[in-house]
C-alpha cells in the first residue's frame, strides 16, 4: 500500500480527491465535506484559510481572498493576497496541499503521487503549471488527464466496441463539452468546445439581479453597495437556486438584511421555477450551440453520439437535462454525482498505473420513472393524460422531486393525482401503481396550485403527496416495493394491452395513434364505471350514454365518431371530478 496514487480534480470552483479502495472509488472527506471550494484566503490574523472558511470570507475581503485560480493557471502573473502576491501555481498548491493532507489523514499513511485532471483544452503551458503545482505541495504528478476522459472512466462507459460520447461538463464558472471516442484501449477527446466565464454562478447573477430589482421597487433600498448584505443576498439566491432543481417554487428570507431611515428592512421573496428559467434560458442556448460546435469539430452528427454524461454541480438544473434531451435526442446519463464523478474517474486512472484492480462504481438508482398525468401538450394536441415524470429513470436514490400543477376548473375542490410508473409520453400507456383523491380544495378560480411530491428512498418506497400551495391541505399516499413490484405488474398491463389490440384492431398493426386512442378509449371507459359507483342518478345516465356511445364507436370502427365520444366522456368525467 506504499506506493498509493490519489486522484484529484482540481476544479475552479470545488476540488475534490478519490482513492481507489477495495476496487473502489471512494471520495475522501476535508474538512467534513467530499467537495472543497477551490479558494485561499488570509484571515484577519494571517492565518492560512482553504475551503469553505476562504470562501465565505471572499464577499466582505476579496482583498485578501483569492478564487478561481485555474482561470489563472499558465500564465506569467502574480495574484495579490493580503500583502504579498503569489503565482497561480503557489495558490493551487495550496489546495492540493489541503486535499493531500485529507488524503493522509483518512489513510493513515503519507501519500506522495497524484493523478490531477485538466480541461481537454488546456494548454501545454497550462498542464506544466499544474504539474508545478503539484512539485511545490509535495506531490509528484504521476499523470495529467482530461476531465471527460475521468468522466468516462468513472462512467465506465463500457466500450468493447468503438463509441462516441458527448461529455457536457457545466461547473460554477465555466463550461465545457467534449466529444470522446472510447474505444477498447484508448480515450481520445475528438473535439472540446465551451466558454471560460460562464456556469452555475452566472444563474445566481441573475438572481441577484431579480432580488436587488425587488428591493429596490418594493423596499425603495439599493443593497449594491452594501457587501455584507449582497453577501447574503448572493448565499441565499444560490441556496434558492438549487431548491429550484427539485422543487417548481423557493423562498428566500433574510431578516434584517439592511435598513432604510432607521427602520430594519427584512427580504421575503418567492421565486418560482418557470421564471428563474426564462432568466437562464440564453445561457443554456449558448451551451448547445457550443455543443453543436463541438460536433462540428470532430466531425460527427448528434446521431453518432451514444451517451451524454453529465459533470459539474449545475447539470442538476432540469431545465439543461430536458434541453439536450430535445437537442441531441436522448436521455443523457446522471446516475453518477456529477461533482464528483471526475474525481472518481482520477482515482480510477491512479489505481490502474498503480497495478490495482478496478470494479464498478456502485450507486442505488431506480430502475424505473415515475411521475403522474395531466392535461398538457401531447404531440401537439391538448391530452388529459400526458405522463409528466417526476423521478427520471437512473436517478441515485434516496430523491424527492416536485413540481407544480394547476386546477383546470373555476370552483374545482378536488383533483384525482394518478401515479405511473413507465417511459411512454402518454400516462395510459404506462403502469399505473396508485392514485388519490385531494379534495376540499378552496373554492377560487382555475390556476390554484397543487404542488405534488414524489419521495422515493433506497429500499424503492415511493411517497407521493398532493399539497394545495394556498392552504398547505394535503394528501398522500406511501407505495411500498415501488422499485420491485413491476415485473408482475407490467406482464399484466402488456397483456392488457394487448388484449385491447387484438380485439379492436386484429388487421391494422401499422397504426399506433389509433391503437393508442383505442387503449385510451378503454382506460377512460373503465374510469367512467368506476365513477359511475359512487355518482347521482343523472350523471350515472350520462356516464352510461357516453360509454356506450364510445363502445359504439369503436365497434363500428369509426375513428371520428370515436374521437367525439372520447372527447365529451373525458370531459364529462373531467366536470364530475372537479
Ligand atoms: P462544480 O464547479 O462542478 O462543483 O459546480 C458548482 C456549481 O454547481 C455551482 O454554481 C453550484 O451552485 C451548482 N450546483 C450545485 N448543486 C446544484 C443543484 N442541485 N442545482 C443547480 N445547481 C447546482
Amino acid at each position: 500500500m506504499s506506493d498509493i496514487i490519489i486522484g484529484i480534480d482540481l476544479g475552479t470552483t470545488n476540488s475534490e480527491v478519490a482513492v481507489v479502495q477495495a476496487g473502489r472509488p471512494h471520495i475522501i472527506e476535508v474538512d467534513g465535506a467530499e467537495i472543497l471550494p477551490s479558494v485561499v484566503g488570509l484571515a484577519d490574523d494571517g492565518t492560512l484559510l482553504v475551503g469553505r472558511s476562504a470562501r465565505n470570507q471572499y464577499a466582505l475581503y476579496p482583498d485578501r481572498t483569492v478564487r478561481s485560480v485555474k482561470r489563472r493557471m499558465g500564465e506569467d502573473v502574480r495574484l495579490p493576497m493580503g500583502d504579498q502576491d503569489y503565482t497561480p501555481q503557489e495558490i493551487s498548491a495550496l489546495i492540493l496541499r489541503r486535499l493531500k493532507k485529507a488524503a493522509e489523514d483518512y489513510l493513515g499513511q503519507p501519500v506522495a503521487k497524484a493523478v490531477i485532471t485538466v480541461p481537454a483544452y488546456f494548454s501545454d503551458a497550462q498542464r506544466q503549471a499544474t504539474r508545478e503545482a503539484g512539485g511545490l505541495a509535495d506531490l509528484d504528478v504521476v499523470r495529467i488527464i482530461n476531465e471527460p476522459t475521468a468522466a468516462a472512466l468513472a462512467y465506465e462507459v463500457d466500450h468493447k466496441e468503438p463509441k462516441n460520447i458527448l461529455v457536457y461538463d457545466l461547473g460554477g464558472g465555466t463550461f465545457d463539452v467534449s466529444v470522446v471516442r472510447l474505444s477498447q484501449d484508448v480515450t481520445e477527446v475528438l473535439a472540446s468546445h465551451g466558454n471560460n466565464h460562464l456556469g452555475g454562478d452566472d444563474f445566481d447573477a441573475k438572481l441577484v439581479e431579480h432580488v436587488t430589482t425587488h428591493l429596490k421597487e418594493q423596499a425603495g433600498i439599493d443593497p449594491s453597495d452594501d457587501r455584507s448584505a449582497m453577501a447574503r443576498i448572493v448565499r441565499a439566491c444560490e441556496t434558492a437556486k438549487i431548491t429550484l432543481s427539485d422543487a417548481p417554487f423557493s423562498r428566500i428570507e433574510e431578516e434584517y438584511l439592511l435598513e432604510k431611515d432607521g427602520e430594519p428592512v427584512h427580504l421575503s421573496l418567492e421565486l418560482e421555477r418557470i421564471e428563474y428559467e426564462d432568466m437562464i434560458t440564453g445561457y443554456i442556448d449558448e451551451t448547445l450551440e457550443a455543443a453543436h460546435t463541438a460536433l462540428k469539430g470532430a466531425g460527427l452528427a448528434a446521431t453518432d453520439i451514444r451517451e451524454i454524461l453529465l459533470v459539474g454541480g449545475a447539470t442538476r438544473t432540469p431545465l439543461i437535462r430536458q434541453r439536450l434531451e430535445r437537442e441531441l435526442g436522448m436521455q443523457p446519463r446522471s446516475e453518477l454525482d456529477p461533482d464528483l464523478c471526475v474525481a472518481a474517474g482520477a482515482a480510477i486512472q491512479a489505481a490502474v498505473i498503480s497495478g490495482q484492480q478496478v470494479a464498478r462504481v456502485l450507486v442505488d438508482v431506480t430502475p424505473y420513472t415515475f411521475g403522474t398525468s395531466a392535461w398538457a401538450e401531447l404531440n401537439g394536441e391538448p391530452y388529459p393524460y400526458t405522463f409528466i415524470p417526476l423521478i427520471r429513470k437512473n436517478t441515485p436514490i434516496p430523491v424527492t422531486k416536485s413540481e407544480a400543477f394547476d386546477t383546470m376548473h373555476d370552483g374545482q375542490r378536488a383533483i384525482e393525482v394518478q401515479i405511473y410508473q413507465g417511459e411512454d409520453p402518454d400516462a395510459l400507456n404506462n403502469t399505473k401503481i396508485g392514485s388519490f383523491r385531494i379534495e376540499g380544495l378552496s373554492d377560487v378560480p382555475a390556476g390554484n396550485v397543487i404542488v405534488t411530491t414524489f419521495a422515493l428512498d433506497v429500499n424503492g418506497i415511493l411517497n407521493v403527496t398532493s399539497r394545495e400551495k394556498r392552504t398547505g391541505l394535503e394528501k398522500q399516499i406511501t407505495i411500498d416495493n415501488a422499485t420491485a413490484r413491476f415485473e408482475q405488474q407490467e406482464l399484466e398491463a402488456a397483456r392488457k394491452r394487448l388484449s385491447v389490440l387484438t380485439e379492436d384492431e386484429p388487421q391494422d398493426e401499422d397504426a399506433p395513434s389509433e391503437r393508442r386512442e383505442t387503449v385510451q378509449a378503454q382506460a377512460l371507459i373503465e374510469k367512467a364505471e368506476r365513477l359511475m359507483e359512487n355518482a347521482n342518478a343523472e350523471d350515472k345516465e350520462d356516464l352510461v350514454n357516453l360509454v356506450e356511445a364510445v363502445r359504439d364507436a369503436l365497434a363500428d370502427g369509426d375513428a371520428d365518431a370515436t374521437e367525439r365520444a372520447v372527447t365529451e366522456l373525458s370531459d364529462l368525467i373531467y366536470y364530475l371530478e372537479s
